[in-house]
């Protein structure tokens, strides 16, 4: 029954909200939406959860489509974690669910999910849209290849960015359609439906293709020998995020207090903060801090200033 399903969305971006729509608005019992990174102005064209008053505040995304969805869909259970998915809270946040989704930008987090998927027996869709190409696969550990057959190594050549290729909403659209369809498909188990290929659909220049998928590579390095290196992960520090000229920094977690540290950088810049998210400025940089000490600084892709400029105005 859709209304005891339970799924997590991996990321809240354009796709991700896409998606958490569809399945909410369709009745699934309980979502948890997990997401790193706050709503900006430049989100609102495509990211369809959001609004000005979000981008406004600088409201964390998990935080913000769950408030709108509680406005249309007071009876579903959501579980929202301003968070980024790494190995060592990969175990709690994906745990309990019936169907993981993908609303990432990146492969580094789509292979540790995959590596999560595949060791506990959990199916995931992987779905992704840059500029008008919409991309999507249903995973089903031991049934049908999972991410790292078809991507033994991460596909830089055809991984445009979001920041140098923009999105067409419509795309977007597109790719959460077809995966929130499949999802309802695999929540009610109707295996027979479910669509056993990768597939690419160009919305603008019409062109669609499918790749067979329909059975695990036994050389696989994930799902053939169950090597999970993903998930023993040596962690990953710095993360240059997409779409900005920024960089993120968690190397360690770290209660925050968010009254001393505006009043000790009052004096630097301009301050600001709610009890989600503290903002910086100093030019050219612009640094946005959680409570748990996870900071995002803008102005730089270099993580050697962003780490210093950690270090000066947070902490070491
Ligand atoms: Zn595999």
């Amino acid at each position: 029954m859709i209304s005891h399903a339970r799924v997590v969305i991996v990321g809240c971006g354009a796709t991700g909200s896409a998606i958490a729509f569809l399945l909410a608005r369709a009745g699934v019992g309980m979502i948890r939406i997990i997401d790193r990174d706050y709503v900006e102005p430049s989100n609102l064209q495509r990211q369809s959860l959001f609004d000005e008053s979000d981008a406004r505040e600088s409201a964390p995304k998990a935080l913000a489509a769950a408030r709108q969805i509680a406005r249309f869909n007071s009876a579903l259970s959501l579980d929202p974690h301003v968070a980024d998915l790494i190995p060592q809270n990969v175990d709690s946040l994906l745990s309990a669910t019936d169907l993981i989704l993908d609303g990432t930008d990146n492969f580094e987090t789509r292979y540790l999910i995959n590596d999560y998927a595949i060791k506990n027996s959990v199916p995931w869709i992987y779905a992704a849209a840059v500029g008008s190409y919409a991309v999507t696969m249903n995973v089903l550990p031991g049934q049908t290849a999972c991410l790292a057959c078809i991507f033994p190594e991460s596909p830089r050549g055809t991984v445009e960015t979001c920041e140098t290729a923009g999105i067409l909403n419509s795309a977007v659209n597109l790719v959460a359609s077809i995966a929130s369809t499949e999802a309802l498909k695999l929540l009610i188990g109707a295996r027979p439906n479910i669509r056993r290929t990768l597939l690419s659909w160009d919305a603008w220049s019409n062109q669609h293709a499918e790749v067979a998928a329909s059975s695990p590579r036994p050389a696989c390095r994930v799902c053939g020998e169950r090597e999970f290196i993903h998930l023993a992960g040596e962690g990953r520090p710095h993360i240059t995020l997409c779409g900005r000229n920024s960089v993120q920094i968690h190397e360690r977690e770290r209660p925050v207090d968010f009254a001393e540290i505006s009043a000790r950088l009052a004096p630097l810049g301009q301050v600001r903060h709610t009890d989600f998210i503290l903002k910086f400025w100093r030019d050219p940089y612009e640094l946005t801090l959680f409570p748990d000490g996870r900071a995002i600084v803008k102005g730089t892709t270099d993580t050697a200033i962003a780490r210093s400029l950690y270090a000066r105005y947070v902490g070491s």
